[in-house]
């Protein structure tokens, strides 16, 4: 398999080597005698999804060695797993599959940003991430170039600064936070010289796949000078397995202190979470950890995900199943994006089973009928 390049940004040498985040992109496994090295014993499955991908090209494969240490090697189901290592099902087209799920190519204000909402854009800041997931979204461009230079942002950030309407900027990519430190600080102070920007929301998988990118400086630069625009992190987390390391809760509480509320993004994914039992564990925790569950994703029409994907009224039963047994704060809102680019559409548990003349009639958690005026 051809090794994909680390391409993050150029920071000094020596600085790049004192950096345990950096050193866990160098020692991420990218071919399968990587994952064998580390302990993995390839299925027949996986192998042909390996072989497949090395023949074609795609979403390249990437695990952090911190990744793969919190997988159970010996269980070929371990959720962890499933999630970044590729299988020939992969690689089987089905009828809804879509390129650009979110049509996000037609909405490109400028190069590498994305204008959907009147008051967001999302902007594409590098094509990386520190692992890749098999059924990540923009799996047609991620990880495969051109990753943007500072010169390649300019258009974008002239045309936020040009747009009194936007309020609010998703840096994302890839990962967000491959960006070393100073790209980071180069990229919020063009931000914060936005007038019109209220939030900037920094969307990362790092938390999961390498909490040492957390460090107190890139805290410091987050958190900012008081007054500017707040700074929000979005990280995605979907098994609670992947909270089982000290370092990731230091890393949250690090950013939480610092003053950077953590909100959490979920996918729903056949045979990794698809469970009432792992949801619970997993929204609990987060939320003892002071990262607020935000989002529940239905998962995207990207090829190669329709294996992950949970059917609609199973999943819209699962996500109803926690109301009345988990704290309101730990149950995020379940949404599909909509195809072409047309939102996100929330999936609420419908409380209501009539309406009568000067009544409503609706179910409580139990499954209890109760009767409430209609003013
Ligand atoms: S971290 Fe995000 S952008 Fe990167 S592969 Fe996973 S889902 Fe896609």
């Amino acid at each position: 398999m051809v090794a994909l390049p680390i391409v993050v940004d150029t920071p000094s040498r020596t600085k790049a080597a004192a950096e345990p985040w950096r050193e866990q992109l160098r020692g991420a496994a990218r071919t399968a005698a990587d994952l064998e090295t580390a302990g993995l014993r390839l299925t027949d499955d996986e192998r042909r999804g390996l072989g497949w991908l090395e023949e074609h090209g795609g979403l390249p494969l990437g695990v952090t060695p911190h990744f793969l240490g919190l997988m159970n090697m010996d269980d070929v189901d371990d959720p962890l797993r499933r999630q970044v290592i590729p299988t020939a099902t992969e690689f089987l087209p089905t009828s809804w599959d879509l390129r650009d799920p979110l049509g996000e190519e037609e909405l490109e204000a400028a190069p590498f940003l994305v204008h959907r909402y009147a008051d967001r854009v999302l902007l594409l800041a590098t094509d990386r991430c520190a692992a890749y997931c098999r059924f990540c979204t923009r799996k047609r461009l991620v990880g495969q170039g051109p990753t943007p230079s500072w010169e390649h942002l300019q258009p974008a950030l002239d045309y936020i600064r040009a747009t009194p309407s936007i309020r609010e900027v998703i840096v994302s990519g890839g990962d967000a936070m491959m960006l070393g430190d100073e790209r980071v600080e180069s990229l919020l102070s063009a931000l914060r010289s936005i007038e019109h920007l209220d939030v900037i929301r920094i969307a990362s998988r790092m938390l999961a796949f390498c909490p040492q990118r957390v460090t107190p400086s890139l805290a410091s630069l987050l958190r900012g000078p008081d007054g500017g625009p707040a700074v929000y992190w979005l990280s995605h987390f979907n098994h609670p397995n992947e909270l089982e390391h000290d370092a990731t809760a230091r890393a949250i509480a690090m950013l939480v202190d610092a003053g950077i509320p953590v909100l959490n993004q979920t996918v729903l994914l056949r045979g990794v979470n698809d469970d009432r039992d792992v949801l619970v564990r997993l929204f609990r925790r987060l939320t003892r950890l002071r990262a607020r569950p935000y989002y529940l994703h239905q998962c995207d029409l990207a090829p190669g995900t329709d294996h992950f994907r949970v059917p609609l009224d199973e999943a819209r039963a699962l996500h109803a199943s926690l109301r009345g047994h988990v704290s309101g704060i730990s149950i995020p809102t379940f949404v599909i994006d909509l195809p072409g680019g047309k939102g996100k559409a929330p999936l609420a548990p419908e409380p209501t089973v009539e309406v009568k003349d000067d009544h409503y009639v609706m179910r409580g958690y139990r499954g209890d009928l109760v009767e409430y005026p209609r003013r």
